[in-house]
């Protein structure tokens, strides 16, 4: 048996093995943004072409290397999203959303496609966890968006996640760094890759993102933008600083952070980890004030950050934080011979309506194959039916870790109390009540 085709280069599989660490992770996400006030957008995975080039910049590695575009059969321009902000900025516009109560707090869980050279930490369809404000110029906006990735890695137990914050100034005052960085890289042009030396005149910001060593070594004297911040930019970091201080979230100012993506005003960070090698950003956001108005929206502020959860799942490891793993099955009620299978499927729906997870056989194999079967799978407890226990109305319950029997009455309220009661001796047994008087009586 041969695989003829296999799967495309830099996607994976998410196999049950581990889906529900990624189901786990998902869900405390989401939960926790909801603590927050923000509510779960879902945006479609292909849009046109045009909107990624307006939004995230046609000088950008994004759009110009790594989008994924295609011509449909209407002749359509469309690509593959490669990030989220900008098909939520146009979600918000075209739903009435953003005329709505702002500030309008959106979170999302959504897969992102970049044709970029695999490797560890980067993939061609990758899954990012994000979230939207709109509507706030204040930098406590800026601040709860930044306190509730803090938050989120401290609740996932992570530990030692650095955070780098920037200010790239706005529209105001950034023409007078432009000239600077221009300035500064015309004079040393020869060494940059030919994509700086394009981006030299369009977009010199664009080469302190650059990846490539020369650049790179370049780049590290350019001149900083915090030096040319307006006053009213140099006051809102301020304030974002300010906020963390108060919050006591640690953080470094990294004047080189400029963030790969053109939408970005003012505010730009990243959360980075030393465990996963060189792809070690986990969490990059910032503020993009002029988004929403160049995509024919209201003149709305907005601030977003997008999270790797390939990269978060791999920092989790590298920490061996023990996820909690799902619950096996309660109970497998095997059964010999064709009206015990029925009698089992029926007491099998009655435990699941009661929240229990029973299986039964839907295979048709011998009572040893189905003891197998349940003992693969780590069913805690297992039954067999045969004409004996039908006749009776009884079985025994067998604890498959221990061996040890009871017997059960043969219908789903006798097996619900049944597991019912184990598992509530297990949750007592696993509470201290030692110190509280009285409750040793229980
Ligand atoms: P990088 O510098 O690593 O290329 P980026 O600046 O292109 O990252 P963003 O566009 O800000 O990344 O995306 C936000 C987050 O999404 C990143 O911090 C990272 O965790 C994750 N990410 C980006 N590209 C990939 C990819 N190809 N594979 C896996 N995760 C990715
Ligand atoms: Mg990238």
């Amino acid at each position: 048996m041969a695989l003829e085709i296999r799967s495309i280069k830099g996607t994976q599989d998410i196999l049950p093995s581990d889906s529900w660490k990624w189901q786990f992770v998902e869900r405390q996400f989401l939960d926790m943004a909801a603590l927050y006030g923000f509510s779960e957008i879902r945006v479609p995975t292909f849009e046109d072409r045009g909107l990624f080039i307006r939004s995230v910049g046609d000088t950008t590695d994004v759009v110009q290397k790594e989008m994924y575009t295609f011509t449909d059969q209407g002749g359509r321009e469309l690509a593959l999203r490669p990030e989220g902000t900008a098909g939520v900025n146009r979600a918000v516009i075209e739903s009435g959303l953003i005329t709505g109560a702002l500030p309008l707090k959106l979170s999302y869980v959504l897969s992102c496609f970049r044709a970029e050279k695999p490797q560890a930490g980067r993939y061609r369809e990758f899954h990012q966890l994000g979230m939207e404000v709109f509507g706030s110029q204040s930098a406590a906006a800026d601040a709860e968006l930044i306190s509730f990735v803090h938050g989120f890695f401290d609740h996932l137990g992570l530990q030692q996640i650095r955070l780098e914050i920037n200010s790239i100034g706005c529209p105001h005052c950034r023409p007078d760094y432009h000239r600077a960085l221009k300035d500064y890289f015309s004079a040393r042009k020869e060494g940059l890759c030919p994509t700086c030396q394009e981006r030299l005149e369009r977009n010199p910001l664009r080469i302190l993102d650059c990846k490539c060593p020369s650049c790179q070594e370049i780049a590290k004297d350019a001149p900083s933008g915090l030096d040319y911040l307006c006053e009213d930019c140099a006051a809102h970091f301020e304030s974002l600083k300010k906020r963390l201080n108060a919050l006591q979230i640690d953080y470094t100012v990294n004047p080189r952070i400029v963030r790969g993506l053109d939408y970005y005003t003012r505010t730009v960070f990243e959360f980075i980890s030393g465990d996963i090698g060189a792809q070690s950003t986990i969490c990059g956001g910032g503020r993009y004030d002029g988004l929403l108005k160049s995509l024919g929206g209201p003149d709305q502020p907005g601030i977003g950050f997008a999270m790797g959860l390939e990269r978060l799942l791999m920092v989790l490891e590298a920490q061996k934080i023990e996820l909690p793993a799902p619950a096996p099955c309660d109970l497998y009620i095997a059964s010999m011979g064709e009206e015990a299978s029925v009698i089992a499927m029926s007491l099998t729906a009655d435990l699941r309506s009661e929240g229990f997870a029973a299986e039964c056989d839907i295979v048709g194999r011998s009572v040893k194959a189905q003891m197998k079967y349940a003992d693969k799978i780590g069913a805690r407890f297992s039954m067999v039916l045969g004409d004996s226990e039908l006749e009776s109305g009884r079985a025994s319950v067998r604890n498959m870790a221990d061996g040890s029997t009871v017997e059960v009455e043969l219908d789903g309220e006798s097996l619900s109390r049944f597991l019912y009661d184990v598992e509530l001796s297990r949750i007592t047994d696993s509470l201290d009540v030692s110190g509280i008087p009285g409750f040793d009586k229980l």
